[in-house]
C-alpha cells in the first residue's frame, strides 16, 4: 500500500483496517488454492462456500447472536430495506412506528408510508435532530407491526446509548453506522440491518440479523427477490450475492477477532470520542450541537466559530494529510466520523491540527 495513505475521516464509504486491505492485496490474484481470484470463481463452489460461512460464524461469534436469528447477506443498501422492511413484516393497512432522531430515519419512515401505515411515532425534529426524543414521549402501539429508529445517525452525530424499551412490539434498527462498534445485546431486537461500508466493509454489501419468528410474516405474494423468508431459505445465495464484499466482511470481522473483539473495539471508540469531544468543548473556536447523552462515537460534527475559514480548514487539514472532513450538505461545517478502522493515532492528530488552526486563526 501506498506510504500517502491518510487519516481517513470519511462518513462512508468509509476507512477500512490497514491489515484487511494488505491481505486482500496479497491474495488478490490467487484467493487459497482457487486458482482464482475470490471475484473469479462461484459462489456454489466448496471454497466460496467455506469462506461465507466462516464470516457468518466470525460475526455470529463477534455480536454473541442467538441461535433463533438469521443472518442474511443481501445486495441494494440500507435504503432498499426502508421498503422491504415494511414490505415483509407488516401488512398494508397495518400501523407501524417509527422514532425519527435524523435524516435517515425521515427516508425510512417516508418509504414505509407508501407501503404500510407508517407513523412517526416520535421526532426531535423540532430541535434540529440534536437530542433524543423523551422516551415518555414516545405514541407507540402495542398492536403496531413494528417499531423501527436509527441508533445512530450519521449525518447530525446523534446516537442511542441505550436500546430503548418498546414492550413486546419488535424493535427494528438501522445500524448502518454503528454496527460493530460496541457489544449490543442482538435479543433485544426483531431485525437488526446495516450497510456495509462503514464498520462492515465496501458498499454493496447490506447484513440482516432478523429473529426467525418473524420471517412467518414475510408475504407468500412477495418477488421472491424481496422476500426475507426466501433469502433465509436459500441461505442468502438466492441469486449471486456480492461476492468481493462477503469476502472482505469476512476479513474485517477476522480483523476484529483478532483485536480482542466488541469489549476492545469499544472501549477504543469511546476513547477516539471522548478524546475529540474534549477538545472541542474546552474550545471556543469549535462547536458541537448535540446533547451530551446523545453524541455518537461515530460521527461528530462540529462547525468553526467563523463560516468563512471553512474552506482554508479543508485545504489545510487535507494537506496535512486529514482526509474527508466536509460536513454533510444538509448541515454544512465539519464531520469527522470515526469508524473501527480510524485509530486513535488518527485522531489525535485531528485534535492537533485543529488546535494548531485555531491558534493561528482564532
Ligand atoms: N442509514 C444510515 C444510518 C446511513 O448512514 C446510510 C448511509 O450510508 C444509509 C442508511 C443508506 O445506506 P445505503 O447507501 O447503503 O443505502
Amino acid at each position: 500500500l501506498p506510504l500517502s495513505r491518510g487519516h481517513n475521516f470519511s462518513a462512508g464509504p468509509a476507512a477500512l483496517p490497514e491489515a484487511v486491505l494488505r491481505r486482500a492485496q496479497a491474495e488478490l490474484l490467487e484467493w487459497g488454492t482457487s486458482g482464482a481470484s475470490v471475484m473469479e470463481v462461484s459462489h456454489r463452489g466448496k471454497e466460496f462456500m467455506a469462506m461465507a460461512e466462516q464470516a457468518e460464524a466470525d460475526l455470529r461469534g463477534l455480536l454473541a447472536i442467538p441461535a433463533n436469528y438469521k443472518v442474511l447477506f443481501l445486495q441494494g443498501g440500507a435504503t432498499q430495506q426502508f421498503a422491504q422492511i415494511p414490505m415483509n413484516l407488516a401488512r398494508p393497512e397495518q400501523r407501524a412506528d417509527y422514532i425519527v432522531t435524523g435524516d435517515w430515519g425521515e427516508k425510512a419512515v417516508r418509504e414505509a408510508g407508501s407501503l404500510v401505515r407508517a407513523q412517526v411515532s416520535a421526532t426531535s425534529a423540532a430541535n434540529n435532530y440534536t437530542a433524543l426524543p423523551p422516551r415518555a414521549d414516545w405514541d407507540l402501539d402495542p398492536a403496531s407491526a413494528y417499531v423501527h429508529y436509527t441508533p445512530n445517525e450519521t449525518i447530525r452525530g446523534v446516537e442511542f446509548h441505550e436500546v430503548p424499551d418498546v414492550g413486546g412490539v419488535p424493535l427494528i434498527a438501522d445500524m448502518s453506522s454503528t454496527i460493530l462498534s460496541r457489544r449490543i445485546d442482538v435479543s433485544r431486537f426483531g431485525l437488526i440491518y446495516a450497510g456495509a461500508q462503514k464498520n462492515i466493509g465496501p458498499s454493496g454489501l447490506v447484513v440482516l440479523i432478523v429473529r426467525e419468528d418473524l420471517l412467518e410474516r414475510c408475504p407468500s405474494t412477495l418477488p421472491k427477490i424481496f422476500s426475507f423468508a426466501e433469502h433465509a431459505a436459500q441461505n442468502s445465495l438466492l441469486n449471486t450475492p456480492n461476492t468481493f464484499g462477503w469476502y472482505l466482511a469476512g476479513l474485517v470481522f477476522q480483523w476484529l477477532k483478532a483485536e480482542g473483539g466488541l469489549a476492545v473495539i469499544e472501549q477504543r471508540n469511546r476513547r477516539k470520542a471522548e478524546t475529540l469531544y474534549d477538545f472541542i468543548d474546552t474550545s471556543d473556536f469549535y462547536a458541537n450541537p448535540v446533547d451530551r447523552a446523545a453524541r455518537s462515537w461515530m460521527n461528530v460534527p462540529f462547525t468553526l466559530a467563523d463560516s468563512a475559514l471553512d474552506a482554508a480548514f479543508l485545504q489545510q487539514s487535507r494537506d496535512a494529510g486529514l482526509l474527508a472532513l466536509k460536513g454533510h450538505k444538509l448541515v454544512g461545517g465539519m464531520r469527522a466520523s470515526l469508524y473501527n478502522a480510524v485509530e486513535q493515532a488518527s485522531v489525535d492528530a485531528l485534535v492537533d491540527f485543529m488546535r494548531d488552526f485555531a491558534r493561528r486563526n482564532g
